[in-house]
């Protein structure tokens, strides 16, 4: 099954323990890594054991991202239990708990969920050398899986379209559902407890986010079902609009792995009157007048499948994903051309964490973002664009703005995170326009163009 790729080519036993090691997709019903090790545990007559490793040490991802994380990770158990399936939180640094754990269960193979990110897949490497049983990676997160839909790194969104049509309806299907076990292995002794947990938690430095969204998989799949009942059909009219509550908000979701993408755009396809433009045509969807509630669930599909299988095609296939490396000649080149060229402003590091700049719309993405956890997709470009103008050098944007997105974004640390800055500062997916002073031929934004697309003064009124 093309969803799975073998990462060693080490034998899988007839006894002990089938273990998933859970980490981007955490959530139990539509999980293909879950329902993958399940129909090897159930040919075999074993037990399946999910396993969630928690790092002791902490990146810059903020303490209240943490808890979330965490409270969806105490749904993701009690569901499991339903299904006769055991849990087993480890703590520690996961190249060397993991490879113990499976040793001292037994384990008789072990799946991972798929992550294009250079820190967990070079974890499952290490695993998948290190234990002596066979050890597989799950494409749970896309829909297409990443390997299925392009062998290369993409150039835009138009060469990956092309390649989402092609493939949309092979993959775009119903997920089984996960069976009950009728065995279930007491691991309780190699797992840490929620105190332990919440004692790591509790290390991690506090942002004062206060995120306005529950955790877990059911709220997950109730705030899709509000955003379908109240949003849906108004998204291709208000997406873009930072002063209106037009997006579905379902980002956190999708980057815990609470709900997959699957399940939202089968939803969506529900909600359809028509064959969505996607599964008809590699066309961009685009509407004349007054977007109709299909024209929504068209450009939604786009985001949801297209902008977001392509951001983990590129760090999949591009391991600089989080540096100037990562941009075209094209950019580097025009970059480095107005590397000397003055800058209006320069800010350090606490004054744009602080939201403390010369620009009171920059400052109110900034605040939003910090009192949410979430700043609105629109605003994240103008945002993102204007911490290249007023930072000394390229690379320090990239830098900054990676921080303060995966600091105090919820769904930051992200894949989708990484290419819209490369987007938004290095041209990613991009192509060259008009030369201009820093920017060099990279996309250009002003307050102006905030001023003509919406009522700025009323965004900055609520945030600052
Ligand atoms: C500078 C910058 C930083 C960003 N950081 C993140 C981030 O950390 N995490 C993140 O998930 N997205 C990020 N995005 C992409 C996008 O802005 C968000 O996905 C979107 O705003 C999330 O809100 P939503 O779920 O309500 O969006 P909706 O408009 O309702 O979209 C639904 C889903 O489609 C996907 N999607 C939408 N827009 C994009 C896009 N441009 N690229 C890839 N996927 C997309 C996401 O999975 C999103 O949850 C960033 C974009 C930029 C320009």
């Amino acid at each position: 099954m093309a969803r799975i790729v073998k990462l060693n080519s080490k034998p899988s036993r007839d006894i002990g323990p089938i273990v998933y090691v859970m980490s981007r997709d955490q959530r139990v019903h539509d999980n293909y890594a879950l329902l993958c090790a399940q129909r090897e545990a159930l040919a075999k007559n074993l037990p399946l054991v999910v396993v969630f490793n928690l790092l002791e040490k902490t990146g810059v991802r903020s303490r209240e991202h943490y808890a979330f994380m965490r409270d969806g990770l105490q749904e993701v158990q009690t569901e499991l239990s339903k299904h006769s399936i055991e849990f087993v939180l480890l703590i520690g640094t996961p190249s060397v708990t993991i490879p113990h754990f499976a040793d001292q269960v037994n384990a008789a193979s072990i799946y991972f969920d798929f992550n294009p990110l250079r820190g967990v897949r070079s974890l499952q490497k290490h695993v998948a050398k290190t234990v002596d049983v066979s050890c597989t990676v799950v494409d749970a997160h896309n829909i297409i899986p990443a390997w299925v839909l392009s062998d290369k790194e993409e150039f835009a969104a138009h060469t990956i379209r092309r390649k989402v049509h092609k493939h949309l309806d092979t993959w775009l299907v119903e997920p089984p559902a996960l069976h009950s076990h009728n065995q279930r292995l007491d691991l309780s002794q190699h797992s840490e407890s929620w105190e332990s947990a919440d004692t790591v938690i509790a290390q991690v430095p506090q942002s004062s986010i206060h995120i306005l969204y529950a955790p877990g998989e059911s709220a997950a799949r109730a705030e899709l079902q509000k955003f379908v009942d109240t949003r849906l059909s108004s998204y291709a009219s208000h997406r873009n609009v930072p002063t209106v509550d037009g997006q579905s908000n379902l980002s956190p979701y999708i980057h815990f792995g609470h709900i997959s993408t699957q399940r939202i755009a089968l939803t969506l396809m529900h909600e359809s009157t028509e064959i969505p433009l996607l599964l008809k045509e590699a066309k961009l969807a685009s509407y004349d007048g007054e977007p109709t509630k299909q024209d929504s669930i068209n450009a939604l599909l786009e985001e949801l499948i297209v902008r977001k299988e392509l951001a983990d095609n590129y760090c999949f296939y591009n391991t600089n994903y989080d540096s100037l490396k990562g941009a075209k000649p094209w950019a580097t080149e025009t970059l480095a051309a107005h590397s000397q060229d003055e800058r209006e402003y320069l800010y350090t590091k606490i004054q744009w964490e602080d939201a403390q700049t010369h620009d009171p719309a920059w400052n109110a993405a900034q605040r939003e973002m910090m009192r949410t956890g979430k700043m609105h997709g629109y605003m994240r470009m103008y945002w993102a664009k204007k911490i290249l103008e007023w930072s000394a050098s390229p690379e320090e944007a990239i830098a900054t703005a990676i921080y303060l997105n995966d600091r105090y974004s919820i769904d930051g640390g992200d894949p989708n995170g990484y290419t819209g800055i490369m987007w938004s500062i290095a041209g990613v997916h991009d192509r060259a326009w008009f030369e201009r002073s820093v920017y060099g031929k990279i996309r250009y934004m002003n307050y102006g163009g905030l001023k003509r697309k919406f009522d700025i003064e009323s965004y900055i009124t609520t945030w600052n």
